[in-house]
């Protein structure tokens, strides 16, 4: 049933820093970026190991001759976005190529080429990876709409098309920022108290929300659905997401349509994206749902996606508060989840995106939504960790939270962890928040 080959599996690489089983980079992972070159030029790149091997030079230097095309002026492009629009098929061409130039059987004279191509990876400046002409975000983890419904309707937390709708939203792509960016606390309409009008002043209640981001590869044709069973072959790879919230303007502004701008102030995305092929060894039955909740209607159902079609991802939140800084002390952890209890796979997701005929483009981004758990410790988002503000959390070193303050880093940390297998990290996702204008 494993969809990956134990051979490509057991491959160890002549960039010694990749060996090391929980180093995240792996020969077999080998994530795509976007980075400056010594020339300040955005460039592709993967990263290998503690390096980043630029895809750009690798081109020139002739070491993807024989390679399609398209895929080798894609690497000399300035987003990942052409990359991703060559599909699967090259894809698994340009990962093959740099699986070979970088495994411990290259030659010595390939090896002392691509050496000159390789940057430590603490010197890379990583930039956004992709453009993404669209951005939509989902709420697939029952566990978190479920926490989030009881707060304002403990007698009905889900609604009635929670099982049967994989629900979600449009975003904002214009405002999705790289890892690292700051976030400035946005200003917006509050809740009236009782009688009044509602105010207009910054944001009292910023949140983040630990989420997993999904890049389209190829597209779909306008009218032409996208099937679960075909859903794999348009997803490019992963990445972190953080969706950050304003929940006092979210509160009174989503009746009837929805998040609006409560959440296009900023969404942070992590430098890498992981590509499908992987994560192959990590992928895992969709979780189980209760005997009472009804079967996914036909066009979002798939044998094989119910039993390989979730991924075995933990998820992590880490909270780095100015005083911690200060005083030089770790981020404090609030959270750790796994991807793989969502109610819905990514391939659902995808084919229920589309099974109105709209049309994917290569690059767009969907996300999870909040990826949260059953435990408590599970919750991806303060809304849920502070019962809605109600329940301040303490922190390691004493301070407490019912949200983020200014100066607060908010660090998502992603990976896949299976006995026999190297670690394959998502890296981190990070972002300090700025005062209010
Ligand atoms: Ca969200």
């Amino acid at each position: 049933m494993d969809g990956f080959s134990a051979a490509e599996w057991s491959r160890n690489s002549w960039v010694e820093s990749a060996n090391d089983p929980a180093c995240g980079f792996p020969l077999q992972s080998l994530p795509y970026c976007i980075f400056a070159g010594e020339d300040g030029r955005a460039r592709p790149g993967v990263c290998i190991g503690a390096c980043v091997l630029d895809l750009r030079w690798c081109k020139g230097a002739g070491l993807f001759e024989g390679l399609p095309a398209e895929i080798q002026a894609a690497c000399e492009t300035r987003t990942l976005n052409a990359l991703m629009a060559c599909g699967a098929a090259n894809h698994a061409a340009l990962r093959s190529r740099l699986m070979d130039l970088l495994d411990t059987g290259a030659d010595e004279a390939t090896r002392d080429v691509v050496s000159a191509a390789l940057t430590p990876r603490e010197d890379a400046t990583l930039l956004k990876p992709v453009e993404s002409a669209n951005y939509t975000d989902f709420y697939a983890s029952i566990h978190h709409a479920t926490r989030v419904g009881r707060l304002f309707r403990p007698e009905q937390p889900l609604l009635p098309n929670y099982k049967f709708v994989p629900i979600g939203y449009h975003g904002r792509p214009s405002s999705l920022v790289v890892s690292g960016t700051q976030v400035r606390r946005p200003h917006g309409q509050t809740k009236p108290v009782a009688g009044g009008i509602p105010s207009f002043g910054p944001t009292r209640f910023l949140d983040y929300e630990v989420e997993v981001g999904l890049y389209i590869g190829t597209g779909n044709p306008l009218g032409k659905p996208i099937t679960v069973r075909q859903a794999g072959d348009h997803v490019f790879g992963l990445s972190l997401l953080n969706d950050w919230s304003a929940r006092d303007i979210q509160s009174w502004e989503y009746q009837p349509l929805g998040p609006f701008l409560a959440k296009s102030f900023a969404t942070s995305v992590s430098p890498w994206v992981v590509p499908m092929a992987a994560l192959a060894p990590f992928r895992a039955p969709i979780a189980q749902r209760p005997a009472e909740d009804p079967d996914p209607l036909d066009y979002l159902f798939d044998a094989t996606d119910q039993y390989t079609g979730a991924i075995d991802l933990t998820l992590e939140a880490w909270l780095l508060t100015s005083a911690m800084r200060a005083a030089a002390q770790a981020p404090h952890r609030l959270s750790h989840a796994n991807l793989r209890d969502l109610y819905w796979t990514p391939a659902q997701l995808i084919a229920h995106h589309t099974s109105n005929g709209c049309n994917l483009l290569p690059g767009d981004l969907l996300a999870t939504g909040t990826v949260s758990g059953r435990e408590d410790d599970a919750a991806g988002c303060l809304l849920e960790l502070t019962a809605g503000g109600a329940k301040p959390i303490l922190l390691s070193n004493g301070e407490s939270r019912t949200a983020l303050e200014d100066g607060d880093e908010v660090i998502l940390r992603g990976f896949c962890r299976r006995e026999g297998f190297p670690e394959i990290s998502l890296g981190e996702c990070r972002g300090v928040v700025l005062p209010a204008l």
